[in-house]
């Protein structure tokens, strides 16, 4: 084997390097590339990473998979730094699986393993979320619930070990799985959640990547796209749901932003989900009024005359700059004088959605941001960690903005949940993304009984969710929680409004 390598890392220097470094990683086994990319993108963020599988080009690691071996080395300077292998005790585990895909599932655990020894190594951290890259840590707590009879010592015990876990992250994971679990308790048999899209926003935030879109834009097509989703609805409600609309657990009214549209327009589809659906019996009914700049007191008062008891007014941040740099065409004190609306008019629950992380914010941005928040006290909060996600306006300019390090964001992130205690506040949802900055979290807290059934549902994967509208993804689940069906709508408004029998023709038959 012909082996040239390079020299590029320094000790406890490469994790808070801003500059691009080139980093090669030579493999044995191109059918692992997927995984080992996202991990070394947890560990070493700043950094393009390349993969080879040939051996006559110079690497930084050298990962060598077989069934009775595996290892990862770390080299620079032409020398080997630092090598972690594999035990006899674990090869022998893996070996012993007879099972292809679990038997790949361990590989990769092993692997991210012994890469994150030798990222501590080079880095001298450890990552607080260990060896877990999924989105739904949460989902590790249940099933380790189950395979170890509740035994609490037994799953800290495997999440430290085996996953490397922080203790802090293990802890919020129980406490949040517990919450869930209590929620989850209550389901109904064969439950559904609603979900219906409203793809409309004021205007493009910074960071969004969701389907949404100007509303100006559109204006002379809103009214055919409400009435290509009434036709959905009644789809729903009279023919797949028939007999069944006492099974639905919650609706949830998201985007875009809905309250975007204007007060008749608004009314038409609160009148059309009235009309459809049993909203006697649903516990959570919830619409996004997301931007202040689309909120007025009628509307406010609209969404309570038809029953809706759960509203979100995102301010994000409460830092006038930040909200001119990210594209919210509104001001601090908007948000309080929405907020002090809603309280008056007396919807059950208020969400309120922060994001640490955003563009040029500090710490201290963020304690001023949630100084202002525990002035109004909402019984719902939602703490995101800024992501950079592909078909945002911000990962196509990336390198305009400057972005606060994993220092920096732990600082903030420790500051959000201090407020939310302050405020009486639980955390009880958790999940993260990919491209998040510093690989950290997205936390909901609530006053007990204000939790957001719809979120843990989504989240959990546990009942069926119909989705409705531009973007609308439906999730068809066994009892055991295995997804069986997954139905997806167009992402686009002018194909939804002429493609509408086509969506609904998808849902038939599920
Ligand atoms: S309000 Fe939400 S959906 Fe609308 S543009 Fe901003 S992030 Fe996207």
């Amino acid at each position: 084997m012909v082996i040239k390598q390079k020299s590029l890392l320094k000790k406890n220097l490469i994790h808070f390097c801003n500059k691009v470094i080139n980093m090669v990683v030579q493999m044995n086994r191109e059918d692992f590339i997927y995984e080992v990319k996202t991990f070394f993108k947890v560990c070493f963020p700043n950094e393009v990473i390349s993969f080879t599988t040939l051996t006559n080009r110079s690497f930084d690691f050298d990962i060598q998979i077989e069934d009775d071996f595996l290892s990862v080395s770390y080299y620079s300077e032409g020398q080997l730094k630092y090598n972690s292998d594999a035990s006899k005790e674990q090869i022998q585990f893996i070996g012993a699986i007879t099972d292809r895909v679990e038997k790949r599932k361990e590989q990769k655990k092993l692997m991210k393993l012994l890469i994150s020894n030798v990222t501590y190594f080079i880095t001298g951290k450890e990552q607080p979320w260990g060896i877990l890259t999924g989105i739904r840590p949460t989902k590790l707590v249940f099933n380790l619930r189950k395979l170890y009879r509740n035994d609490t010592n037994k799953i800290v015990e495997i999440l430290n070990k085996d996953y490397k876990l922080s203790d802090e992250k293990i802890q919020l994971m129980l406490k949040i799985s517990d919450k869930e679990h209590a929620i989850l308790s209550k389901n109904k048999p064969n439950e559904i959640n609603l979900y219906i899209g409203i793809p409309f926003c004021p205007t493009k935030c910074l960071y969004c990547s969701f389907t949404s879109f100007p509303i100006d834009k559109w204006q002379s097509h809103i009214m055919d796209y409400i009435t290509a989703l009434k036709k959905e609805i009644s789809f729903i409600s009279d023919e797949l749901l028939k007999g069944q609309l006492n099974q639905i657990r919650s609706i949830y009214i998201g985007g875009g932003t809905p309250t975007s549209l204007d007060e008749a327009t608004l009314e038409v589809l609160l009148e059309a989900v009235k009309d459809a659906f049993p909203l006697e019996q649903i516990e959570e009914y919830t619409v996004e009024a997301g931007r202040p700049d689309t909120i007025t007191r009628e509307k406010l008062l609209l969404l309570k005359r038809y029953g809706v008891d759960r509203i979100s007014i995102n301010p994000q941040t409460m830092n006038q700059k930040t909200l001119d740099l990210i594209g919210r065409k509104h001001t601090p004190e908007d948000i309080i004088n929405t907020y002090e609306m809603a309280k008056e008019i007396g919807f059950k629950t208020i969400n309120m959605d922060l994001i640490v992380g955003l563009p040029d914010e500090t710490p201290e941005d963020v304690r001023n941001t949630i100084e202002q928040i525990k002035k109004m006290a909402p019984n719902n909060l939602t703490v995101h960690t800024m992501a950079i996600k592909r078909g945002s306006a911000l990962s196509d300019h990336e390198e305009k903005y400057s972005y606060a390090s994993s220092e920096s964001i732990e600082e903030m992130i420790s500051i959000t949940s201090q407020g939310a205690l302050e405020m009486g506040l639980e955390p009880y949802y958790l999940y993260r993304q990919k491209h998040m900055v510093g690989n950290f979290e997205n936390v909901g807290y609530a006053k007990r009984e204000h939790e957001c059934i719809y979120n843990v549902e989504i989240i959990e994967e546990k009942t069926n969710i119909i989705a409705l509208g531009v973007g609308g993804i439906t999730k068809i689940v066994t009892q055991d929680g295995k997804i069986i069906n997954r139905i997806e709508n167009t992402k686009d408004v002018a194909g939804y409004i002429s493609r509408i029998d086509e969506m609904i023709d998808r849902k038939r038959g599920i």
